[in-house]
C-alpha cells in the first residue's frame, strides 16, 4: 500500500532555481484557461513606438508617460522595458505610481504630473520623485520643504498656456523667472501642455506654442517640454528639449483622421462560454434591445464592461456596436454588453466553426484600439485605461 502511494507522487522538480529572476514577470493574472479574457501586451512594439517617436523628435529627449498603469498595459513591465531601451525620464500621475516605478527604474527621473497634494513633499523626497508644480501655493510648499531639508531633488514648473487645467500663468512664470539665476533654484524642467494637439488646424495650438516660446526665453538654460503624442506630429516647433508621449507608445493613433504611424501593442481575446441558437424575433440580453432578424447563432463570451469592455460599444436594433473577429471573420456584438458577458452574432460563420472554449478577438487583427473606442463613442485612452486586471496577461518580449 505504502509503495503504491509513493509511486503516485509527482517526480521531484529538478529545474535549477532562478539565480537572477526576471525583474518583471511575463505573465500576470489568473491562468489563461481560467480567465474570461486574455490580454497580450507587446513590449517590443512599445519599445519600437518609443524609438519611432524619439527619431521623429530628434534631437529632443524622448521621455515616456506611464501614468494609469502605463495606460492599462502594466507600469512595471512597460517602464522596465523602456528604461532598458534607454529612456531616462518618466511621467506618472501620482506618488503611488512613482513608488511602483522607482522599484523597477532606480536611476530614472520620475515626474509626478499631478504635483503636490498638501503635506506630501517628504514622500516625494523618499521616492526621489519630482513634482510637476502647477500652482504658486504648491511651489511655496515645495520650496519650504526643500529649504528645511536641504533637498535638491528637482521639480518641473508647469506653465498654463491655454488649457486652464494645471499650471501657473505665463505672467506668474515671468515674475518668477529671475529665480533661475539663483544657484539652487530647483527647477529641472519647464513644461506646458497642448489642449488641441490632435486637431492640427485648431488655432489654440499656435497660441500655446507662441506663448510657451516667450516663457522659455525667460527660462533660458532650463530644459523645456511641450509635446505629448499628438504634439510631436505638429512639427518641430513643439519638440523643445523633451517630448512626453503616452498614447502613441501603446499603439493609439496620435494623428486622428490619418493612418496610424504606430505599431499596435495590445491584443484582447475572449473565451467563448457557449454557442446558442435563437429563433427569428427573439431578443438577446438586458433590455431586449437587439432582436434576431432570422434564426441566429450567438457566441456568448466571458468579457463585459466589468472587464473594461465598454458598455457603450453595445449593439441595438437601431445602432450597431463593436465587432469581434471570430474564426477569422468580423462578427457583430449582439445586444447590450453585460458586466461579465457579451454576445456575438456568429450566424454568418459555418456551423461548428466556433466551439465552447474558443477565443474570439476583441482588440487585434483588423480591430484597433481606436476602432473599438470609436464604436463606444470614446477615445483609445479610455479603452486602454479600463483594461481589466481580471484578464490573464501575456507580455510579449
Ligand atoms: C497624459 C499627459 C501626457 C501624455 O499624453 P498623450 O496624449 O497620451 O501622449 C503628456 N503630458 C501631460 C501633462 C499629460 O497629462
Amino acid at each position: 500500500m505504502r509503495m503504491a502511494t509513493v509511486e503516485t507522487l509527482p517526480p521531484p522538480d529538478l529545474t535549477p532555481p532562478d539565480i537572477a529572476p526576471a525583474a518583471t514577470p511575463v505573465t500576470a493574472g489568473p491562468p489563461a484557461d481560467q480567465a474570461g479574457g486574455i490580454l497580450t501586451v507587446d513590449l517590443a512594439a512599445i519599445e519600437h513606438n518609443w524609438r519611432l517617436i524619439g527619431r521623429r523628435a530628434t534631437p529632443s529627449e524622448c521621455a515616456a508617460v506611464v501614468k494609469a498603469d502605463a495606460y492599462g498595459c502594466g507600469l512595471e513591465q512597460v517602464a522596465a522595458r523602456l528604461a532598458r531601451a534607454g529612456c531616462k525620464t518618466f511621467f506618472v500621475a501620482d506618488l503611488e505610481e512613482a513608488r511602483r516605478l522607482r522599484a523597477v527604474a532606480a536611476e530614472s527621473a520620475i515626474y509626478v504630473l499631478n504635483g503636490l497634494l498638501p503635506g506630501t513633499a517628504s514622500a516625494f523626497a523618499e521616492t526621489r520623485a519630482r513634482p510637476v508644480i502647477g500652482s504658486l501655493v504648491e511651489l511655496a510648499e515645495w520650496d519650504a520643504f526643500c529649504a528645511a531639508q536641504a533637498w535638491r531633488g528637482g521639480a518641473a514648473l508647469h506653465v498654463d498656456t491655454g488649457m486652464n487645467r494645471l499650471g501657473i500663468s505665463a505672467n506668474e512664470a515671468a515674475a518668477l523667472a529671475p529665480r533661475i539665476r539663483a544657484e539652487n533654484h530647483g527647477i529641472t524642467l519647464l513644461m506646458s501642455h497642448l489642449a488641441c494637439a490632435d486637431q492640427p488646424e485648431h488655432p489654440l495650438n499656435d497660441r500655446q506654442i507662441r506663448l510657451f516660446r516667450e516663457v522659455r526665453l525667460l527660462y533660458r538654460g532650463i530644459p523645456s517640454s511641450l509635446a505629448a503624442s499628438s504634439g510631436v506630429f505638429l512639427g518641430n516647433t513643439t519638440h523643445c528639449d523633451m517630448v512626453r508621449p503616452g498614447i502613441a507608445l501603446y499603439g493609439g493613433n496620435p494623428t486622428p483622421g490619418h493612418s496610424n504611424p504606430m505599431r499596435p501593442a495590445v491584443r484582447l481575446d475572449a473565451h467563448v462560454l457557449q454557442v446558442r441558437h435563437v429563433g427569428k424575433s427573439e431578443a438577446i440580453g438586458y433590455g431586449a434591445v437587439w432582436t434576431a432578424r432570422h434564426a441566429s447563432r450567438i457566441a456568448v463570451i466571458a468579457v463585459g464592461y466589468g472587464d473594461g469592455y465598454l458598455r457603450a460599444a453595445s449593439s441595438t436594433d437601431e445602432a450597431p456596436g463593436a465587432d469581434a473577429i471570430v474564426a477569422g471573420k468580423r462578427c457583430p456584438i449582439a445586444g447590450r454588453i453585460s458586466m461579465d458577458l457579451a454576445a456575438v452574432d456568429i450566424t454568418a460563420l459555418p456551423e461548428n466553426a466556433v466551439r465552447r472554449g474558443d477565443l474570439v478577438t476583441l482588440i487585434g487583427d483588423e480591430i484597433t484600439v481606436d476602432d473599438l473606442a470609436n464604436k463606444a463613442g470614446t477615445i483609445s485612452y479610455e479603452v486602454l485605461t479600463n483594461l481589466s486586471r481580471r484578464y490573464h496577461r501575456v507580455y510579449r518580449v
